[in-house]
């Protein structure tokens, strides 16, 4: 069998020129970048934006990774298009935002459709055979993932896979946390999406990337490292091994190799470049527990459920009495909502109907959602003795 290819990079700066000589030097090691692209393609790149955000705060591909991998692909005689649906509202606002529209004019790339979209059928997947996808991916001849290296609550990590979630375009990604509550089946969509669209390359920005309260109100953390691959079980089994996370822990992991998507056994994948060694952060803070799988009847928790579910909390003292989280909530009857429609006190959660898919918890802009574990789950844990190294 072959083994998967990780292409490992120091950087330890967004400066441009070093960004662009560090994602070609990886490029190089994947055989260069006419593997990827042929002349007079259309190829569209996908960074992460989430919800736009200023770079610095580390929950968006960084412009940089952006401009440099567009460069070497225009530079190959790729005609660039850009763009990803955010959470919530238009692409090109939030684009904005990251500052990556900026790069976008300045170099000439092509601002593609991740509002709209149309239906494509999957026969081959593992458990979603109907998809919306943004019509700037359908009418481009491929793609170029740019994902993040961030934590996530609800799976754990955010990386390459996950990363194509933002080609199903608008509210319609709230509505498969509806009806994909369990965080395995979530990730068995996630998998059909990456088979279905099929990116051609993969290039993870991990120089700064983002520990604790992810994917968009952690702290940025300095890994000084970029990854690259064809292989995205491979690269985020990779990136989970420098942040010390057990691939396994990440639903897509099992389920991707599956699919044939890819490899998170490191006895099949080949790193080049840099040794890997010189990149692992034990101290990165990421909650390296398994998702809890919410089964079949999951929709109706029962009290049991409640009392050792992770859930998401408001801190009051930060809460801007915003409404985002009451918006964002995929769940009807809201599951956070006013109480009784008093807009001046924060938000309340109903932990009956909430479905945990931590939408409110990563669209909070002050950062005021956490998730907590249940009192009874944190007096086991304090009573359980140290496990051993
Ligand atoms: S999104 Fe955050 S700040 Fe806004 S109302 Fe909800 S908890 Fe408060
Ligand atoms: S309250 Fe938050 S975690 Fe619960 S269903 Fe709504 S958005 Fe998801």
């Amino acid at each position: 069998m072959n083994k998967s290819r990780v292409a490992v990079i120091k950087c330890t700066s967004y400066n441009d020129d070093g960004v662009l000589q560090s994602i070609k030097k990886g490029i190089e090691l994947l055989g260069g970048v006419s593997q990827f692209v042929k002349p007079g393609e259309k190829i569209v790149l996908k960074p992460n934006i989430l919800l736009g955000a200023d770079p610095e705060k580390c929950v968006t591909t960084h412009p940089a990774v952006f401009k440099a991998v567009g460069q070497l692909f225009k530079s190959a005689g790729a005609i660039v298009y850009y763009g990803d649906s955010p959470s919530f509202g238009n692409a090109e606002p939030n684009l904005k935002k990251s500052g990556l529209k900026q790069v976008g004019d300045e170099l000439g790339f092509i601002l593609a459709d991740f509002d709209f979209g149309r239906p494509v059928s999957h026969k081959d997947a593992l458990l979603v055979k109907n998809f919306v996808i943004a019509n700037g991916v359908l009418d481009n001849d491929g793609l170029v993932s740019l994902p993040k290296l961030k934590t996530h609550g609800f799976l754990r990590y955010t990386g390459a896979v996950k990363n194509q979630f933002g080609c199903v375009p608008g509210f319609l990604k709230g509505q498969y946390h509806v009806k994909l509550p369990d965080p395995y089946d979530f990730a068995a969509m996630l998998v059909d999406i990456n088979t279905l669209i099929k990116p051609r390359l993969y290039v993870m920005d991990g120089i700064t990337a983002m520990e604790g309260n992810g994917p968009r109100s952690g702290k940025p953390k300095q890994l000084n490292v970029l990854l690259l691959s064809t292989d995205p079980i491979a690269l985020d089994a990779t990136a989970c091994r420098i942040i010390d996370l057990s691939p396994e822990v990440v639903p897509t992991s099992k389920l991707g190799e599956k699919a044939g998507l890819g490899t998170y056994h490191v006895e099949n994948i080949e790193i080049v470049g840099e040794p890997l060694a010189a990149f692992i952060d034990k101290s990165f803070n990421v909650n390296r527990t398994a998702p809890t799988p919410v089964g079949k009847s999951g929709r109706a928790m029962s009290f049991i459920k409640n009392q050792i579910t992770q859930r998401p909390l408001i801190d009051k003292t930060k809460c801007t009495r915003c409404g985002t989280c009451v918006r964002m909530c995929p769940v009807e009857p809201k599951a956070v909502d006013w109480d009784k429609g008093n807009k001046t006190q924060p938000p309340r959660h109903n932990y009956d109907r909430c479905i945990r898919c931590y939408c409110c918890q990563e669209t909070c802009p002050e950062g005021a959602i956490s998730i907590v574990s249940p009192w009874l789950v944190r007096l086991f844990a304090r009573r359980r003795p140290a496990a051993k190294e």
